[in-house]
């Protein structure tokens, strides 16, 4: 016990007084005052010294006890404290953050999940897809959630706009976080409405302007023949970048595209046609299908973005060069449409921006041939509507190749497939 330490014992202070008397007898006897004084002193001194340290030792053993216990006390608060600093942080985030379990239930989530997601306090751990029944963001989490929902209206209030996305947290939770993008999504609107009209304002005085130019004959006036030519040209010009940017405008505002059955096989031919109508015999085009396989999306969005890639082609590759045309299945049931061009090539860093709306690698050669600068922003449109995506491959002076991957959904098999293997069953 604490106390019973901090006492000296019977031993050493019997010692002490014992010493002390045989000191004072052996210095009687002998007659030596200051040595017995000395000696009388002394023992009983290093006793007494050795004694009181002792004790402190002893007294302060229970002390450093408790001082080894405090750093792991201190710890524990000070992560107590840290825990709920992360929980207050999370808590006053204005992105909704829902903590799921493996099944999909709740576990925790913030004020924001409370008020963007509509979440009632009644039943705050069962499965969020139930308590958000009813809403597109309930019936997106019960899809495999492949597709990312970069814009949905909050169950909560219609009128807020939501991007959502779920990630792994841990071995075994996932988070769901929610982010309010309504400011966002009505800039975004704005700026398509705007584009939109501007289009549609333009059509009319151009088609205008463009007849009246189609009227002149430069026979009546030879002096201005060349003039004539050029106003022609532009105003042509200027008729194809208003219809591109409609064509993007009404992509944009489309969820979908009509479900048709598409065969590839006559659509290779009839692009492979059209590349000799605009090359002239200048290229060398083939077809290469490597497969009968069917696409479902729209036939005519489809024609548009693969014609798009093809004319592309023909118009950055120089005379003499090849082009191939390619319709390919890959193992996991996906399908690929390819346009590789032997031609120009694009350097590396241009790649990740040409689906942008008027980029051009070179704006000079772009316009000698004709284009707007929207091809390809188009195809992309046409692809993420047939949840596809492009993947371009070039290399400056040996060519490019522009893949559309079709996902494995969207590949059908090819029309007589159910005849021929009921034939090869002997039916
Ligand atoms: P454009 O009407 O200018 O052709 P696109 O959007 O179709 O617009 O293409 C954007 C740019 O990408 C083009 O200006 C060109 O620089 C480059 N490009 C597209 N296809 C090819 C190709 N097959 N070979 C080389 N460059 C290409």
């Amino acid at each position: 016990m604490g106390s019973a330490n901090t006492r000296f014992s019977a031993w050493p202070a019997a010692i002490l007084l014992t010493t002390l008397a045989l000191a004072v007898m052996v210095a009687g006897l002998w007659g030596l005052t200051w040595w017995a004084f000395c000696v009388a002193l002394g023992g009983p001194v290093i006793v007494l010294l050795w004694q009181l340290s002792e004790a402190r030792t002893r007294a302060r053993e229970p002390h450093q006890a408790r001082l080894r216990s405090c750093p792991q006390r201190t710890r524990q608060r000070r992560l107590l404290a840290q825990l709920r600093d992360v929980r207050d942080a999370a808590s006053s985030l204005p992105d909704a953050i829902v903590l799921l379990d493996r099944t999909g239930n709740v576990r925790w989530r913030n004020a924001a999940a409370n008020r963007l997601l509509g979440l009632r306090k009644r039943h705050p751990d069962g499965p969020l897809a139930e308590q958000l029944d009813g809403s597109e963001l309930g019936a997106w989490l019960l899809t495999d959630l492949h597709q990312p929902a970069t814009d949905m209206p909050a169950p909560a209030d219609a009128s807020l706009r939501l991007a959502v996305t779920i990630m792994p947290f841990g071995s075994q939770l996932r988070l769901l976080l929610a982010r309010d993008i309504s400011t966002l999504s009505r800039l975004e609107q704005v700026r398509r409405d705007f584009v939109a009209n501007v289009s549609h304002e333009l059509r009319t005085p151009l088609t205008v302007i463009h007849g009246y130019l189609e009227l002149l004959d430069p026979a009546d006036m030879p002096e201005l023949a060349p003039v004539l030519s050029e106003m022609r040209l532009q105003s042509q010009r200027m008729r194809q970048i208003v219809e591109d940017l409609l064509t993007l405008s009404r992509l944009e505002t489309r969820e979908a595209l009509p479900d048709e059955e598409v065969d590839m096989v006559p659509l290779l031919e009839t692009l492979r046609r059209e590349a000799e109508a605009l090359s002239r015999g200048r290229h060398d085009i083939t077809v290469d299908a490597g497969s009968q396989a069917r696409l479902r999306g729209s036939i005519h969005h489809l024609h548009s973005a693969f014609s798009n890639l093809v004319s592309n082609a023909v118009r950055y590759t120089p005379s003499g060069g090849q082009i191939v045309i390619g319709w390919r299945q890959t193992a996991d049931g996906a399908a690929t449409f390819s346009v590789r061009d032997s031609g120009l090539g694009i350097s590396t860093e241009h790649l990740s921006r040409l689906t942008e709306r008027f980029y051009r690698v070179s704006s000079s050669r772009s316009r000698e041939s004709g284009g707007t600068g929207l091809g390809l922003s188009i195809v992309k449109h046409v692809l993420n509507l047939h949840q596809g995506r492009l993947v371009i491959e070039s290399e400056p002076g040996r060519g490019s190749t522009f893949s559309c991957v079709m996902d494995a959904s969207r590949v059908l098999p090819p029309e007589n497939d159910g005849v021929r293997r009921a034939q090869e069953r002997g039916l």
